[in-house]
């Protein structure tokens, strides 16, 4: 403890301060991220099975941080979304995806990760309509993708926004799907227009006795519903081709390829095939 100016004690745990101290440091940083163009935007291609062509990528957030280098998401979405920071930050995702997906053909869509705080915030519909307005992209190339968290408090306010977006023609995706505890359920109150189905499945393809029953349940249950079912995370061929089997109908992941910058899409169209 030490005395501070009042002449009152000041107790600290000096790991604790240090942890604090990092993690307002990285608050700050975060702050003038924006205005400091540290934020971009990488693409992960989708592959349509049965064409073998892209059907579109999903928006992945990079943060170059000029002293830390690269920051993963999975280290700052998290507070981003603690503190608010997640609506600006997302708004910009928002905008510059559309612009983007403007340089790329035109069946192509692009998906974006809405977080629960942003999908809460009054500005995510208005923000819609503007930045597809300003990049002149057709809403039906948008995607935005939620996960089991968007859905927890499930409300009126929650399906009234998801039913303004499906109005305005733009696609809704259940993210990390089969994770959560009721991703069953959701499939009720809403209809998606794509199930992503979790990585840590397709992991268990090869992996597990009976790692197949999962995936080949949620695809099924795709089909019935005639919703496209995508396998994320597929890394090998093995994989795919089990995938194949179980009736999955786009797949991601590292076999198709890495999140790129968008000036290297173009090549990855044309390029596409199924491996
Ligand atoms: P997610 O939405 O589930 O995104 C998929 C993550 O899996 C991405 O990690 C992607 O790079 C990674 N991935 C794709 N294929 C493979 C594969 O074959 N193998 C392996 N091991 N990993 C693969 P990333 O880019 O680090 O993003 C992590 C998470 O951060 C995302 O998970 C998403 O929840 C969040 N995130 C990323 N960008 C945004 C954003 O713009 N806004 C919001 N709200 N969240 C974002
Ligand atoms: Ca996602
Ligand atoms: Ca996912
Ligand atoms: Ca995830």
């Amino acid at each position: 403890a030490k005395l501070d100016g009042r002449g009152t004690h000041r107790f600290f745990e000096p790991e604790m301060d240090a942890r604090m101290q990092a993690r307002r440091k990285l608050e700050l940083d975060m702050r003038q991220a924006l205005a400091r163009r540290e934020f971009q935007l990488h693409y992960q291609p989708q592959l349509q099975r049965q064409s073998g062509a892209l059907s579109g990528c999903e928006a992945l957030i990079r943060w170059y941080h000029p002293e830390r280098g690269l920051v993963s998401p999975l280290d700052f979405i998290p507070l981003a979304e603690e503190i608010g920071l997640i609506v600006p930050i997302g708004e910009w995702v928002i905008r510059q995806a559309c612009r983007d997906a403007m340089t790329w053909p035109g069946h192509m869509s692009v998906a974006v990760n809405v977080s629960p705080a942003q999908f809460k915030s009054d500005r995510l519909v208005e923000t819609i309509i503007s930045a597809l307005a300003s990049s002149g992209l057709p809403a039906r190339r948008l995607e935005v993708e939620i996960t089991e968290g968007v859905l927890l408090q499930e409300n009126e306010r929650t399906l009234q926004t998801l039913h303004r977006l499906r109005e305005l023609g733009v696609r809704v995706s259940m993210d990390d799907f089969g994770t959560g505890y009721s991703s069953l359920s959701y499939l009720r109150s809403f209809p998606f227009d794509k199930i992503k189905i979790d990585r840590s499945f397709v992991k268990d393809l090869t992996s597990k006795p009976d790692g197949e029953a999962i995936i080949r349940a949620i695809a099924g249950l795709g089909k019935s519903l005639g919703t496209t079912t995508v396998a994320e995370g597929v890394e090998t061929s093995e994989q795919m081709q089990r995938i194949r089997l179980e009736g999955c109908t786009d797949v991601q992941g590292y076999l198709i390829s890495k999140p790129v910058p968008n000036d290297e899409i173009l090549t990855l169209v044309s390029r596409a095939r199924i491996p």
